[in-house]
């Protein structure tokens, strides 16, 4: 199947330049939804990744890392936005274009021997899924892998984060 040909570009959102690549055509086909879940589990079992928790990013990263992560039989824990989670969270910044994002979550999610797999939809500079990294080596975890359905290759986010397998479903 060509998941492909399910995700919509809409040139120039959020802003001028940028092709945002819109995953909700793809969410919303059942055929294509099953099969994005289907090989991104397929993909995840051929490399070997073994994981007690899934790490999925607000707000895309919970759409696939929350059903990748009942197909493995792991556990998902999911990063937010400040001030969504109640509990107490551990806290990190990352520097962006213009200005710093925050990203957060519950302190007591994650134990210092979890093997953990980090989830989002897309991997653009990287600077999102490196943060969550921090997020997570800080505890002490375990990383074993990264799983995007997309990548853009031009922005070369892969060389800002650690040495350990990528997943991917679609390039441009
Ligand atoms: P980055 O931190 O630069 O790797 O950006 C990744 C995050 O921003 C992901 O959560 C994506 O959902 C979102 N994102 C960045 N660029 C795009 C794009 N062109 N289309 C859709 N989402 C994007």
């Amino acid at each position: 199947m060509d998941l492909k040909s399910l995700i919509r570009d809409i040139p120039d959102f959020p802003k001028p330049g940028i092709v945002f690549r819109d995953i909700t055509t793809l969410l919303r086909d059942p055929e294509g939804l099953r099969h994005t879940i289907d090989l991104f589990t397929q993909k995840i079992l051929d490399a070997g990744l073994k994981a007690d928790y899934v790490v999925g990013m607000e707000s895309r990263g919970f759409m696939f890392g929350t059903p990748l992560a009942y197909k493995i039989g792991a556990g998902f824990i999911p990063v937010r936005k400040p001030g969504k989670l109640p509990a107490a969270v551990h806290s990190i910044e990352y520097e962006l274009e213009y200005g710093t994002d925050c990203l957060e979550m519950h302190q007591d999610a994650l134990q210092p021997e979890c093997r953990v797999l980090i989830v989002d939809d897309l991997i653009a500079t990287g600077g999102t899924a490196s943060a969550t990294a921090q997020l997570v080596q800080k505890i002490g975890c375990e990383l074993v892998g990264f799983g995007f359905i997309i990548e853009l290759r031009d922005l070369q986010g892969r060389k800002n984060l650690p040495d350990v397998p990528i997943i991917t479903l679609v390039e441009y």
